[in-house]
């Protein structure tokens, strides 16, 4: 159920091993609020479904960090009004193919065609409720029920399966992200500007014809979507990153989940699993969730077609995305703290190394395990941060 990148992946696999799927979402086509950056390690994962390089996408060249003038910035020059051209800034080069951004419209109604073409069935519904038994699942929709053996929820992060089979996500485990498509405008590079409250950044994402410009809070943090999304307007004025452009704002929740819910995600009970968002598979440092939707999807189905799914699937999410992320959220408070910034922005100026070390972790190449260490390795973040943390009792990563 839901016809995103993990409801998609999973019917894919699935029907090319011969097993009947029926895909229900009445949405497709459809935008996604989403910054739409999609991973070298994503497109590798369905280079075997579809071709990417077709879909509407903008190739990546550049990130360029700025760190904003609130973010501790006691040293350095203030940014000047552009706030992108300051020493403040710092640019990394991507290699090709370490990041698109696509349409989503596009890029999600690929992977969709490709599991019809392969055999699966599109039903254009929308899951209104559903009820699992001993024998199966009933799902009800406006035009009568359907019964299926499994269900897998693919249905995004407000996910219905989630809600009737286990605990719907606590607000404590939800980001909100919002923003604007900023029409008429695009760009070959992604703009990250960290900000010291909430402790994140604001992107800008080009995708082909609009810039997705955002930023994400905590949903527990004490921001509303329209606080937020007034800070994320003032900065497309202050920076001038989009003249002209007509500004459709978003917002949608994030899941972003803390190291114990990491730790003991549910995914899969005696008929039911759940996949991408609807798991609450995304990173909570990059936001990137597009990859985990589409691995979840795969290992769903991959599970599927084996005895004991249950516990086969919770086994392998857990090892190949749970700790991973769990990770991420133990790394997140101390990334955007101001020290940590103020650090960092000082040694991608200076550091091919850490440059190195941030384009993989752009690209999806550079695991938590080892970030800090490889971080650390560094001359550069590695005298800064020793500097640092040798007058303060503990250290933030
Ligand atoms: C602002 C923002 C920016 C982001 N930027 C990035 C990024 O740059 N890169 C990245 O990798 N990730 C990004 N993400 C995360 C990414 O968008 C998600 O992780 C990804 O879309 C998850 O895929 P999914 O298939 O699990 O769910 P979704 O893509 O949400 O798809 C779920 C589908 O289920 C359908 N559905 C829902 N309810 C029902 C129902 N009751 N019945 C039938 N169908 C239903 C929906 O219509 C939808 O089509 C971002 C998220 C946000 C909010």
């Amino acid at each position: 159920m839901g016809a995103g990148p993990a409801g998609a992946r999973a019917a894919w696999v699935l029907v090319r091993h011969g097993a009947r799927v029926t895909i229900l979402d009445a949405s497709h086509p459809r935008e996604k609020s989403c910054g739409g950056g999609v991973t070298g390690r994503a497109l590798a994962l369905v280079a075997d479904a579809i071709d990417a390089t077709s879909c509407a996408r903008t190739p990546i060249h550049t990130a360029r960090f700025v760190r904003l003038r609130a973010c501790g910035a006691s040293a350095g020059p203030a940014p000047n009004r552009t706030g992108l051209t300051t020493p403040e800034s710092a640019t990394v080069d991507l290699d090709r193919g370490a990041l698109v951004v696509a349409s989503r419209v596009e890029f999600d109604a690929q992977l969709l065609h490709a599991a019809q073409q392969a055999g699966a069935t599109l039903e254009p519904a929308r899951v209104t409720d559903l009820r699992v038994d001993a024998d199966g699942v009933t799902l009800e929709t406006r035009h009568g029920h359907r019964r299926a053996d499994v269900v897998i929820g693919a249905d995004g992060a407000n996910s219905l399966v989630r809600r009737r089979v286990a605990q719907p996500f606590r607000r404590d485990q939800l980001s909100i992200a919002t923003g604007f498509f900023a029409h008429g405008v695009t760009s070959t590079e992604i703009v990250i500007a960290f900000v010291a409250d909430p402790p994140g950044y604001i992107w800008s994402f080009p995708r082909p014809g609009h810039l997705a410009i955002g930023i994400c809070a905590e949903a527990t943090a004490g921001h509303s979507s329209e606080a937020l999304r007034a800070r994320t307007a003032e900065w497309i004025r202050a920076t001038g990153i989009a003249p002209g452009a007509r500004l459709e704002p978003y917002a949608w929740p994030i899941p972003s989940l803390a190291v114990r819910d990491a730790r003991e995600l549910t995914v899969a009970g005696s008929r039911w699993l759940l996949a991408g968002d609807a798991a609450g598979l995304v990173d909570p440092i990059t936001r990137e969730g597009i990859y985990f939707a589409l691995a979840s999807g795969q290992w769903a189905a991959e599970s599927l077609l084996g005895d004991g799914f249950a516990s086969a699937y919770s086994s392998r999410v857990a090892e190949e995305a749970g700790r991973e992320l769990g990770r991420a959220a133990r790394f997140k408070a101390g990334f955007f703290r101001p020290a940590f910034i103020n650090v960092l922005m000082r040694a991608l100026q200076q550091s091919a190394g850490v440059r190195a070390v941030m384009a993989d972790l752009i690209a999806g190449r550079q695991g938590y395990a080892d970030l800090r260490w490889r971080l650390l390795k560094t001359f550069e973040i590695g005298l800064a941060w020793r500097a640092l943390t040798s007058s303060s009792s503990r250290p933030a990563l």
